[in-house]
């Protein structure tokens, strides 16, 4: 099947599962028809990187964030940095930024300790603190969120949005900027009536690996009836690796199998869904011309 060209719209080019073979990783993506890779930055150290890495290679470009699992590691005033990082003629977004609410304090001591201690953590008070927990780590979270939609309506740049467990309030947050900057939900595993609330507000969503899983009917329902221009791929590399390399390292080459995948859910060829989600990833992220 003949297509020009496939972006992988999230991989974390920079991370050490990388570092011993970065480049022969990058040439099979090329070989797989995968030319372009947009790294994402997701705290200030690999947002650096990133940045590096779109300067010294061709099909790379970068975006600069603080991903919610981070928030606690970053210093306050990262806005600045972050700044400096996104006025680079090589970044096309900013994030990914959001809320994850998967590792809140309560829920991690739920999981860790089970049904009986939790009963017990309600009796000794333990639970009260928890929740006070849960709140620093939701409002830092929020903060940094905001922080970094703001930066982004600043610069007239869109953002890569990171949302696990807290889809009201990411959207709560999302809304206040509507019309002023445009998401793309990325790894999104949602129903069609959630993509249709990001839609209807120019938002868009992005499908990894997570759409080729066997237990997966529901995201794979939203793929087969999102509209068109309204979603991407990505690998969300070196996590979620696509069937049949399930639990192995991903790879941005595997941006390929995501996209067969959507087209056959689709009912379309390679190269329809390779033409409209490059079309769309065009728009969205206005990739620097040649040459810069
Ligand atoms: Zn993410
Ligand atoms: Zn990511």
């Amino acid at each position: 099947m003949h297509f020009e060209k496939l972006t992988d719209t999230h991989c974390h080019l920079d991370f050490p599962d990388f570092e011993a073979d970065r480049e022969v990783v990058m040439g099979r993506a090329e070989e797989a028809g995968v030319r372009r890779m947009i790294t994402i930055g997701t705290n200030l150290e690999t947002s650096r990187a990133a940045v590096a890495l779109a300067e010294r290679y061709r099909g790379v470009v970068a975006t600069v964030g603080v991903h919610p699992n981070e928030v606690g590691e970053v210093p306050d005033d990262a806005y600045d940095e972050l700044k400096r990082l996104a006025a680079h003629p090589r970044v096309v977004a900013v994030g990914e930024c959001g809320l994850d609410y998967h590792y809140l304090p309560s829920r991690t001591a739920k999981r860790n300790f089970g049904a009986v201690a939790a009963a017990t953590l309600a009796q000794t008070g333990e639970e009260l603190a928890l929740g006070l927990a849960d709140g620093a780590v939701k409002a830092r979270q929020e903060a940094f969120f905001r922080m970094q939609l703001d930066l982004a309506m600043e610069l007239g740049l869109n953002v890569v949005v990171h949302q696990r467990d807290s889809w009201e309030d990411c959207l709560r947050i999302v809304g206040d900027y509507c019309g002023k900057l445009r998401a793309v939900f990325h790894c999104f595993g949602g129903g069609a009536e959630e993509a249709g609330e990001l839609i209807k507000d120019g938002h868009l969503i992005s499908f990894t690996g997570l759409v080729t899983f066997k237990n997966a009917p529901v995201v794979q329902e939203t793929a087969a009836r999102v509209p068109g221009g309204a979603f991407m791929v990505e690998t969300d590399c070196p996590y979620l690796a696509p069937v049949p390399h399930r639990g192995q390292r991903c790879e941005p080459q595997h941006a390929r199998l995501v996209a067969e995948k959507l087209a056959s859910l689709r009912r379309v060829n390679l190269a329809a869904i390779a033409e409209e989600t490059e079309r769309t990833a065009e728009m969205f992220f206005r990739f620097p011309q040649p040459g810069v």
